[in-house]
C-alpha cells in the first residue's frame, strides 16, 4: 500500500460519488480499478471508470437499485454490472479468481481477496487499485513500471497468455500507448513464441485491440516489435513495410489526426484492404474509408494543377482528398509543398451547381431518366470550366445539351 493519491475531479465528481455511496452503503468496499488509475497516475485523461467490489454481483444489483441507479447486467457471467448515472457508465467487477482458463475465456470464483484479483489481471500497470480517499494498492509494482514505460505481465508471462491469448495482442497494445524501450524481454519472448495461438480471438476482439494500438501517439514501436516477433503475420498478413506510417507519425504542422483507420492505410496496398475489412470487420464507412484512400486514382501531390485539385475535391469529397495527401505525404521523400496543399484542401468550399432539375422543368423537359444525363454533362462542363460559369452560362448550355440530345 502507498499513496496517497491526491483525489481528482473524476473521483469527486458527483456521478462517481453516487456509486460508490451505493456500492458501499451495506458494508461492502469499492475501489478504482485498472484504465482509470492507470492513466490517472499516467496524468493522463480518464476516460472510463472501472470499480471493483468485494460484494458479490447479485448484491451489486441490489445496491445500485436501492439507491436508485439505472444498472445493466453488461457481463453477469464474468461478474461485471455497469451502473450509468446521468449517462455515465461505471463498470462494476466483483473481485474474481480464474478457477479454469480455455486460453481466452475462465470460469470464474467470486471472492473478497484484493490481491487475488489483482492476480487475475493482464499487466502491472492495469492491477493496481485506488481507494476514493487516495490510498493506492500497488501489489505488483505497477507504478514502477508505468513510469518506467515496463508493460510486465502479472505473473509468468507464458502461463498468462496460455490463459487468455488476448494478452498477448494486449501487449503490443499498452506498449504502444505506455511503453518505453527496451521492452520487457520475458513479455516479448512469450509472445513471440506463443503467436500462432492468436488464430482462434475472435475478429471483434483483434479489431479493438488492432484499433487501439494504432491510436496510439506513435504506434510505430508496437509495429516493430510485431512484425520482428511475427505476431504481424497472424493478426496483419502482409504487412510488412512500416516506412509510411512512420512517415506519417513524423508529419508535423499539417494536422494529421491519431487516426487508427487512416494510419492502417499507411500499413496496406489498395489490393489488401478487401482482406483486411474482412478480418478487421471494418464497418461500411471505415471501410469506404480506407478503400478511398488507397485508391490510386488522381495524384493528389504538391504541384498538382489549382482546377485538377478542386475537380477532385468537389468529386470525391474533402475527407478523401485529405486522407490520399496525407497519406502521400506519409510516403514521400521531399517535405516541400505538402502543407501548402493540405491547407489549400482544408480551406476549400464545396462551390453550389447553379441549375437543378426545377430548371429542366422550366426549360419543358420532362422527368425521367434524361434529366439526370443533362445534368450530369452540363455539370462536368462546369467542373472542367472551374466552376466559373455562373447561372445564366449554365441554363444556356443545359439548353444547347438539351438541343443535341433530342
Ligand atoms: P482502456 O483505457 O483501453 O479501457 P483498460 O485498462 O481499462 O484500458 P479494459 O479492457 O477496459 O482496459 O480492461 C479493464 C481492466 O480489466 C484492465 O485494466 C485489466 O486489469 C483487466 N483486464 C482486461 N482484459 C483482461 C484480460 N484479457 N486478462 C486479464 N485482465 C484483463
Ligand atoms: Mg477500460
Amino acid at each position: 500500500m502507498t499513496g496517497p493519491f491526491p483525489p481528482q475531479p473524476w473521483m469527486t465528481a458527483s456521478e462517481t460519488v453516487r456509486v460508490l455511496d451505493a456500492l458501499t452503503a451495506d458494508g461492502a468496499e469499492a475501489r478504482f480499478v485498472g484504465g482509470c488509475v492507470r492513466d490517472a497516475l499516467a496524468g493522463r485523461a480518464v476516460k472510463d471508470i472501472d470499480i471493483a467490489t468485494d460484494a458479490p454481483p447479485e448484491t451489486v444489483l441490489d445496491l445500485l437499485s436501492a439507491a436508485g441507479i439505472k444498472s445493466v447486467p453488461t457481463g453477469l457471467a464474468h461478474g461485471t454490472v455497469t451502473a450509468v448515472v446521468a449517462h455515465r457508465p461505471f463498470e462494476i467487477t466483483t473481485l474474481r479468481r480464474d478457477i479454469e482458463t480455455d486460453g481466452r475465456h475462465a470460469q470464474v470464483a467470486y471472492g473478497t481477496d484484493w490481491r487475488a484479483d489483482a492476480e487475475r489481471r493482464d499487466f502491472t500497470m492495469n492491477a493496481i487499485t485506488l481507494t476514493r480517499d487516495g490510498v493506492l494498492y500497488d501489489f505488483h509494482d505497477g507504478v514502477a513500471d508505468l513510469h518506467a514505460g515496463r508493460v510486465r505481465f502479472v505473473g509468468d508471462a507464458r502461463r498468462r497468455i496460455a490463459e487468455d491469448v488476448l494478452r498477448l495482442l494486449r501487449w503490443f497494445r499498452f506498449y504502444a500507448h505506455f511503453g518505453s524501450p527496451p521492452p520487457d524481454a520475458e513479455a516479448l519472448d512469450a509472445c513471440g513464441e506463443m503467436a500462432d495461438r492468436l488464430e482462434i480471438l475472435s475478429r471483434e476482439r483483434v479489431r479493438q485491440e488492432v484499433l487501439s494500438l494504432l491510436a496510439a501517439p506513435d504506434p510505430l514501436p508496437a509495429l516493430e516489435l510485431m512484425r520482428e516477433t511475427e505476431v504481424m503475420d497472424h493478426i496483419l498478413p502482409g504487412v510488412g513495410d512500416l516506412t509510411r506510417i512512420g512517415g506519417l507519425v513524423r508529419i508535423t504542422g499539417g494536422d494529421v489526426p491519431a487516426d487508427p483507420i487512416l494510419r492502417l492505410a499507411t500499413l496496406l496496398e489498395a489490393a489488401a484492404a478487401d482482406e483486411i475489412v474482412a478480418r478487421l470487420r471494418l464497418s461500411n464507412r471505415e471501410a469506404d474509408r480506407l478503400r478511398a484512400a488507397l485508391a490510386d486514382a488522381d495524384n493528389v501531390a504538391p504541384g498538382i494543377d489549382a482546377n485538377a485539385l478542386e475537380a477532385v475535391l468537389y468529386r470525391q469529397g474533402k475527407a478523401g482528398v485529405r486522407d490520399r495527401a496525407w497519406l502521400g505525404w506519409a510516403g514521400a521523400s521531399e517535405e516541400a509543398g505538402w502543407a501548402d496543399l493540405l491547407r489549400t484542401i482544408k480551406e476549400w468550399t464545396r462551390p453550389t451547381f447553379p441549375i437543378s432539375g426545377a430548371d429542366l422543368d422550366t426549360l419543358g423537359i420532362p422527368e425521367g431518366p434524361r434529366v439526370g444525363k443533362l445534368l450530369g454533362t452540363v455539370e462536368d462542363w462546369w467542373i472542367e470550366g472551374g466552376f466559373s460559369a455562373d447561372r445564366a452560362a449554365c441554363i444556356d448550355r443545359l439548353r444547347a445539351a438539351a438541343d443535341l440530345s433530342d
